[in-house]
């Protein structure tokens, strides 16, 4: 019986008709040594970015619906000239939008989930022998909407359709080598992991390492799909990403940055029970992803408030501050966009207080103030000033050795 693959290219994997050539030369030599192969791909190159540019240009605060339906159309122009170029090779090749996929999903805009995927059409095109070339980070609402999966989301869109078809595994290709201790941009001496525990990977992507999208890499753990991260423009080995990766016990695996998040503060706030739980529902009905929430100890009647959310949803994050600032009669909000979250990742970390006292103390040596801090059993992380923030990643990965 055949084995099917899915596999993934990148934006910078497909950024001109050069590299869409080589990577069609890649998909075909890998169809000849005998597997099915769905291809999942992603927008090219800063497509997604200057779209988003054009909708600004129109309107600052463009409404959601029609973000999806501009944004989609990034991937349906890379989907379309890799199945070109394939069939210029001579092989049978298709491509497909999300919704051609059956690829259904919430019907939250810009940020939608996967709620299933039916997958007839691509077994159909499989059967009749077809190379299926995917369009990632799309799907449809019940109401037949177009929708998107947020930034990144064309991993999650290839582990669920490998997962859907039960592929043998789900090859994510990129413009690096594979899973690295630190981002290879930032460190020079970052190391490649040639593999990671679903765990740990999950946890850099959650912290801000791009490599990955977070929600691919859980579905990858919750279905045991596994994942191979490799580069499209050499043939290294790249990182397998598995469950029963027996891995050499070490303090910290990698460190990670989050540059894209911002701070909000709501400032006195009553000091009464159920606030919190009042501002913290109203972002959670507004589907806004918090964390490193502090709020102060005061002698007085009143509290601030601080948090942290994505960028892409600062705007909807203050309206929504600001409404239940209005509504408790707290003083004012306030956001800071110059913060970065940096942190150190690995199972080791748990009961471990030599981890924090030495990525404190590099910070100190560093003049680096910490805002707020958070941990967990397998990382730590502070926010810290942006602008000074990846002379620290460097400087907490030579400390740690990595
Ligand atoms: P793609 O276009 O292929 O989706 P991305 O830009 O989304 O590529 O992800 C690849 C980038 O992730 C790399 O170029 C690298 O700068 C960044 N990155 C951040 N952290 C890591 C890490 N720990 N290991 C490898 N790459 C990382
Ligand atoms: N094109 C989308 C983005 O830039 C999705 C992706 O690349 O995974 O976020
Ligand atoms: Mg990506």
């Amino acid at each position: 019986m055949k084995s099917l693959i899915v596999q993934k290219y990148g934006g910078s994997s497909v950024k001109s008709i050069d590299r869409i050539k080589r990577v069609a030369e890649r998909i075909v030599n890998r169809k000849k040594s005998g597997d099915d192969i769905v291809v999942v791909v992603s927008a090219m190159g800063d497509t997604t970015d200057e779209l988003i540019a054009l909708a600004k240009a129109i309107n600052e605060n463009p409404p959601s619906r029609e973000m999806d339906v501009l944004l989609a159309t990034g991937e349906q122009v890379s989907i379309s000239l890799l199945a070109m170029a394939i069939g210029a090779m001579g092989h049978d090749v298709v491509s497909l939008t999300g919704a051609q996929c059956g690829i259904r999903t919430s019907d939250v805009h810009k940020r939608a989930t996967i709620a299933g995927i039916d997958t007839g059409r691509i077994q159909q095109e499989l059967a009749d022998g077809k190379i299926v070339i995917a369009a990632g980070f799309q799907g449809i609402a019940k109401n037949y909407d177009i929708t998107t999966l947020g930034r990144g989301g064309s991993d999650t869109s290839a582990v669920a359709l490998a997962v859907a078809l039960k592929a043998r595994q789900c090859e994510i290709y990129t413009d690096v080598n594979g899973v690295y201790t630190a981002d290879p941009r930032i460190v020079d001496e970052a190391t490649k992991l040639s593999s990671i525990s679903y765990q740990e990977v999950l946890e850099l992507a959650s912290l801000g390492a791009g490599v990955l999208h977070p929600r691919a890499v859980e579905m990858a753990e919750k279905y045991r799909m596994p994942l191979v991260v490799r580069n499209s423009y050499n043939e290294t080995e790249g990182t397998i990403i598995k469950e029963d990766v027996i891995m050499e016990k070490v303090l910290v695996r990698g460190i990670a940055l989050d540059e894209n998040i911002a701070k909000i503060s709501v400032f006195e706030v009553p000091d009464q029970p159920g606030i919190a739980f009042k501002l913290f529902s109203t972002l959670a009905k507004g589907d806004i992803h918090v964390d490193m929430i502090v709020q102060n100890v005061n002698r007085t009647s009143v509290n601030d408030i601080s948090f942290t959310v994505n960028v892409d949803e600062l705007q909807e994050a203050v309206d929504l501050t600001q409404k239940f600032a209005f509504e408790v009669g707290a003083q004012k909000v306030e956001y800071d966009q110059g913060v970065a979250k940096l942190s150190v990742v690995g199972t080791g970390i748990v009961a471990n207080a030599e981890v924090a006292s030495k990525f404190f103390e590099t910070l100190f040596k560093l003049g680096i103030n910490i805002q707020t801090i958070s941990t967990s059993e397998i990382k730590i992380s502070c926010l810290i000033d942006k602008e000074r923030a990846k002379e620290a990643m460097v400087a907490i990965h030579k400390a740690f050795g990595l």
